[in-house]
Parts: C-alpha cells; structure tokens; sequence
C-alpha cells in the first residue's frame, strides 16, 4: 500500500520519539537521565483530580459542543480577562485536543495551498510540519544569539518586504526550544511593524506563559489593540497544570475564524474529552498557587542547567526568558561531519544522557535540554555529559 504524498512528507517528531526512546530504556533497566521530554514531572492539585471524577460519576461522559462547552470555555475567557486584561466573548474560543491540535487546525482553517508562513528559527518541532500538511509554505527567520533568539523589528521588515502576499507569522513566547522571551518593548517594535502589514494573521502560541523567570511578565501580541482582531492565541493545560496526557487546548481569536476552526473541528474530532474539559474548568478557575510553585521549582532548576552547562568548555548556552529548556549550542564538540543527532546518538549510548537533536528545531549546531527534571538528574546528567565531552 502506497500512503498518500502528504503523509510520505510528515517527519516523525523528534520531541516525542526521544520521549519514547528513553522511557524504553529506563523500562529494560538502563540507567538513562532523560532531558528529553518536554512535560512538567510534577503531579497535578487534588481539585482538577477531584473535578474528572466527580463528570465520571455525574455521567459528564457524552459528546460535547463541538467547540468546548460554554461553561469552560466562559472559563477561558475569564483566565484571559485575569491574566492579560483582554475581553473576548465564549463564541471566540475554539476548545481541542491540547494545543497541537488547536496549532494544526488553525493551519488547516487558514491556509490555501501555497500560502507562506513566517516561522522564526529556532522553531518548535510540529510548526513545519503543521503548515506543510495544510498545504503552506514555512518561511524561516533565522534568529542568532547576538539577538537573543528573538526576531528584530528590522528583519521582520525586511522579511515582510520580500514576502508581501506571506499569510501569516508565528510568535512563540516563551519559546520552545530555545526559552527566548519577548519583552513588552520588543513586542510593541515588532507589533509597529506588523501594523503595516494589515493583511498578516499572528499566530500566537503562548503556551508557556506562566513559567517565565527573572521577574519577567508574560507579554501577549494580543495586548496590542491595532492588531487584536488579527490574533489568534494558542493555549492549553499542558504546561501549566502539569496536564499533557488530558488534552485540552484552545484557540480564541476572531468569531468568524473560530466559526471556520469549529466546522472544520465537526469532521475531525468532534472536540476533546468531556471529563478532561471538567478537569481543564476546575484547573482555570481554582486556586492557582500551583502554578507559582511549579514556576519557581523551574527557575531554580534553570540556574543549575545553564550554569552548568555554560561552565562546559566549548559549550555555550543563551539565558532562556522562559519555559523549560536549555537550548545549548554545542558546535564545538562536533566531529568534522558530525550532526548534532549523531552526537545526541553518542552522548545517549556512551552517556546515557537523552537530549533532543536541534536539527528538527531549525538548529543543527544545538541539541534541546528539558529541566523538566529533578534537580539529582540535572546535577548527575551534567556530570555525565562534562565526562563525555572530556
Ligand atoms: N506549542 C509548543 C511550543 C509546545 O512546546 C507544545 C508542547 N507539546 C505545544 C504547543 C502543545 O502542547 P499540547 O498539545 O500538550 O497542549
Ligand atoms: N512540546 C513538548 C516537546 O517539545 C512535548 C512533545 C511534543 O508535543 O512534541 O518536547
């Protein structure tokens, strides 16, 4: 059996099959630190527990509306007016089977076949291959350290200069991979550039507002009120309430774009699980103090991990803004042809260290480090991977 074109393009995503990788190996009993997964270790609070199996004994176990129900997506409404001080109406949030699914089919409502997509470089995994499967074309900004990962008002010029008929860019703050952060200055010079552009749609993908360190505040596009009515926020549970396996993203943005993401949601999965939307309702609406103790367990667990791995000869490691990863530029300790999966490769099998490959970031000079890990594995697996370089 042939499989069709666009599925023969789809790469695997890295992120999930080192995941996979190193949960086998751990499973047949090798000692391996995993800086792999891109989840949160901690568990959840007791109430979002206590909310799935009060709709599991309620009978809260039948199909829901198609774009989430009213009440949690009043929920998402509320977490948006208390969080970035913006009113948007029920009928604008789209609710999916976490952000990935919300990313795919706001792709799959926005693009016609060819339409180009600004992406800046370093980039998350699943971005690329979203845009290609609905039929456009990613349009990479290359960012570098002098800049701090981030995309210049100049550049973003430049780029909408050459590409004028682009449809869309997509801004991932804080980001996956590399942590970079955009501050409100920033984001007020790249929303001035982008007020020239009336025809681009913004694609906001924020779901790591909430673990953002050095006294940062999580600035959103969207509080950029010329642009509102072309930006689509990308959120979910996934990040911050330690809630990856429930599943439960949304989209909220323009009515008739969500009217368009809800039909196109109608032949796809008709939404996600009912009990997880109960869990996902008491997660917004009650008592958020885990999330600050979540965050602040991260920022110390990130001076570790940059610390240590800026003190590797030949290694250099740019100070993340936000989320939890170390995004490690590590050219150095390449062999001459040598690519950075190659040395992930090495670094698991003679180390026993498991690090994401930056080659499906947009980065073949870096490998992706998550301290989404206790703070013996990070101390241990830096000490390993000082002793393989050695
Ligand atoms: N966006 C980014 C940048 C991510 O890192 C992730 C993590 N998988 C997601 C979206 C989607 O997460 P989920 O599907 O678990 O909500
Ligand atoms: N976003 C996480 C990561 O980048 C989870 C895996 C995935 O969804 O790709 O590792």
């Amino acid at each position: 059996m042939r499989v069709a074109s666009r599925a023969q393009m789809a790469t695997e995503s890295p992120t999930l099959a080192l995941t996979a990788k190193t949960n086998a190996l751990k499973k047949a009993g090798e000692p391996v630190i995993g800086f792999g997964a891109g989840e949160p270790d901690f568990d959840k609070p007791e109430h979002i527990k206590e909310a799935a199996i009060q709709a599991i004994r309620d009978g809260f176990t039948k199909y829901c509306p198609t774009a989430g129900t009213l009440s949690l997506r009043e929920a998402i409404v509320a977490k948006i007016a208390r969080d970035q001080g913006l009113q948007y109406q029920p009928n604008q949030v789209c609710v999916s089977v976490g952000g990935k699914h919300s990313l795919h089919q706001i792709f799959e409502t926005l693009l016609d076949p060819g339409d180009a997509v600004f992406l800046p470089a370093p980039y998350w995994v699943s971005y690329v291959d979203q845009i290609r499967l609905a039929g456009g074309v990613p349009l990479l900004l290359p960012t570098t350290e002098a800049t701090g990962l981030k995309v210049t008002p100049a550049q973003l010029a430049e780029a909408l200069e050459l590409y004028p008929f682009a449809k869309a860019l997509v801004l991932n703050s804080p980001s996956n991979p590399t942590g970079a952060t955009y501050d409100e200055a920033e984001m007020a010079a790249l929303a001035a550039v982008l007020e020239q552009a009336p025809e681009l749609t913004i694609i906001s993908d924020e779901i790591y507002e909430h673990l953002i360190y050095g006294g940062r505040r999580h600035v959103s596009i969207a509080e950029q009120e010329a642009l509102r009515d072309r930006v689509i926020l990308c959120n979910g549970v996934s990040k911050a309430y330690s809630m990856t396996g429930w599943r439960c993203g949304w989209a909220v943005g323009p009515k008739p774009f969500i009217e368009a993401m809800v039909r196109v949601q109608s032949h796809d999965s008709s939404g996600t699980c009912s009990i997880t939307q109960a869990a996902a309702e008491a997660a917004l609406r009650g008592d958020q103090s885990c999330v600050e103790t979540m965050r602040q367990a991260f920022e110390q667990r990130l001076r570790v991990m940059i610390d240590g791995l800026n003190a590797l000869p030949g290694v250099s490691c740019s100070e993340p803004g936000g989320a939890f990863y170390a995004f490690p530029n590590i050219t150095a300790h390449l062999a001459p042809g040598e690519t950075a999966s190659a040395f992930a490769d090495r670094l698991l099998v003679e180390a026993k260290v498991a690090v994401v490959p930056g080659e499906g970031f947009g980065a073949p000079g870096n490998v992706r480090l998550s301290y989404a890990a206790s703070m013996a594995d990070i101390e241990e697996g830096l000490a390993r991977i000082a002793e393989f370089l050695k």
